[in-house]
């Protein structure tokens, strides 16, 4: 069914590669274990895979020209915790180079396109994967979210997408883009269905440190309960001239549908929010620009065949390799980490950093989520932002703060607006209690 969905489909541009017979071939094994009474959790389960986490033997390229031809040669930790529960790969998806990017425009493939409408974008960077949820290609993806990269396309393609706290889940074959704000997370139909993956992905692993070694509860087993919760939210936010403003009106109805239910509204001050995009655009080009600097044409990938000496061949493979916002990242994290601009920038955004963590936590003295749009808009057109890259940092405001933080946060459908393009809404957690939050998640979804 998948595999017929995803031909007839091919326009989106959703799948870099599709396994099919590899994917037939798994879903007769799993039918046997099935019918021996073996089957694993997930038996069956048919997910698709953004184009960063690692698979063994299969082409991973982080939708960059600078990895043509490369091959995994070992499987990201989440990605083989789902595989020994049974689910079927079915393919790699489209989605931002080396996951920069709001709008799945800055692939070396080309952009995918917004099932709902398609001359508008799917959101980024994990875009295709959103995608392949809303179109029905699979029954779900698995994508990453640096600062938004889940949410922000599943509140443009109107699906479920989760952000775990960071540590969550093992970061061990993801391909870095900045590496104390990167998570994997899951892009669902249902918040039963993000529970389930979480519970499954999330854990201890010996090959990355800054995984949590707190036990992992059955998130998807604890589901049932449906308390009344205090609700914060930042009024100055919803007032802000940069809100669309049927996205605004979908989210006083629903913090008014909220209210009905029985929980309590309490509006927040957050003057830092300000500081919110400079500081997540600052360390994370930082920690872009060292992170990609393995990417040299010796170790992994593409490599210019005419340099004549090693200093040419890191130039002339990194300048083909790499596209345009890639390259302006890195250009300016390097300067970013320049001795003489280090303190002005890098230090300072960690300092700011450390307090929006203590202003945040703060508010969850008070408070057990705050909420807000996903985004400030409904998806875009394709094209319209482009050349304007304040205005495509600005579609990043509501989801930054969760990656700043460290803290879960979970995009859920809330309405569409009159064109029919759907418009997410947003839940912060507190650290480490997933559980809380996909519980409520699921109760008002
Ligand atoms: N749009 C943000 C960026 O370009 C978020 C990307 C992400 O979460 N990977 O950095």
């Amino acid at each position: 069914y998948f595999l017929k969905r995803i031909k007839e489909n091919a326009d989106l541009n959703v799948f870099l590669e599709v396994y099919e017979e590899e994917a037939i071939e798994k879903a007769k094994e799993i039918d046997k274990k099935i019918a021996n009474g073996q089957g694993g959790k997930l038996a069956g389960m048919v997910i698709g895979v953004k184009d960063v986490l690692a698979h063994k033997d299969h082409g991973l390229q982080a939708s960059s020209k600078i990895l043509e031809g490369f091959k995994s040669q070992f499987t990201a930790t989440a990605i083989q915790r789902l595989i020994d529960e049974d689910v079927i790969i079915i393919g790699r998806q489209n989605c931002d180079e080396f996951a920069m990017g709001s709008s799945n425009e800055n692939s070396a493939f080309g952009p995918t396109k917004n099932f709902a409408d398609k001359t508008r974008v799917p959101g980024g960077s994990s875009g295709a994967s959103a995608v392949a949820v809303q179109a029905d290609l699979c029954h779900a993806s698995i994508g990453s979210d640096t600062g938004g990269s889940v949410r922000q396309p599943a509140s443009f393609c109107g699906v479920v997408g989760f952000k775990p706290s960071y540590g969550r889940i093992s970061r061990w074959g993801l391909a870095a883009y900045a590496s104390s704000f990167d998570c994997i997370g899951p892009i669902t139909h249902s918040v039963d269905d993000a529970a389930l993956l979480l519970e499954i992905m999330a854990g201890q692993d010996e090959f990355d440190s800054t995984v949590s070694t707190l036990e992992v509860p059955k998130y998807s087993e604890n589901l049932t309960d449906s308390k009344t919760y205090k609700i914060g939210y930042f009024k100055d936010a919803l007032d802000s001239e940069g809100l669309d403003n049927e996205t605004k009106a979908a989210t006083l109805a629903k913090l008014e549908e909220l209210k009905n239910a029985g929980h309590t509204l309490v509006e927040l001050k957050f003057p830092q929010m300000k500081y919110l995009l400079p500081t997540y655009y600052i360390l994370t080009m930082a920690e872009a620009s060292s992170n990609l600097s393995r990417y040299d044409g010796i170790r992994f990938g593409h490599r210019n065949t005419e340099a004549k000496n090693l200093e040419e061949l890191y130039k002339k493979t990194r300048g083909e390799g790499f596209g345009a916002e890639v390259k302006k990242r890195i250009m300016l994290g390097s300067f970013i980490l320049s001795a003489d601009y280090y303190d002005a920038y890098y230090t300072k955004a960690q300092r700011v950093r450390r307090k929006i963590k203590e202003q945040t936590q703060g508010f969850f003295d008070e408070v057990d989520f705050i909420v807000s749009p996903t985004t400030p808009s409904p998806a875009f057109k394709i094209g319209e932002k482009s050349d304007n890259q304040i205005q495509m940092f600005l579609a990043d405001i509501f989801t930054v703060h969760a990656n700043v933080i460290g803290y879960p946060c979970i995009s859920i459908p809330n309405s569409k607006n009159k064109e029919g393009l759907p418009i997410g809404f947003q839940i912060l957690g507190m650290e480490f209690k997933e559980e809380k939050l996909l519980n409520f998640a699921k109760h008002i979804h």
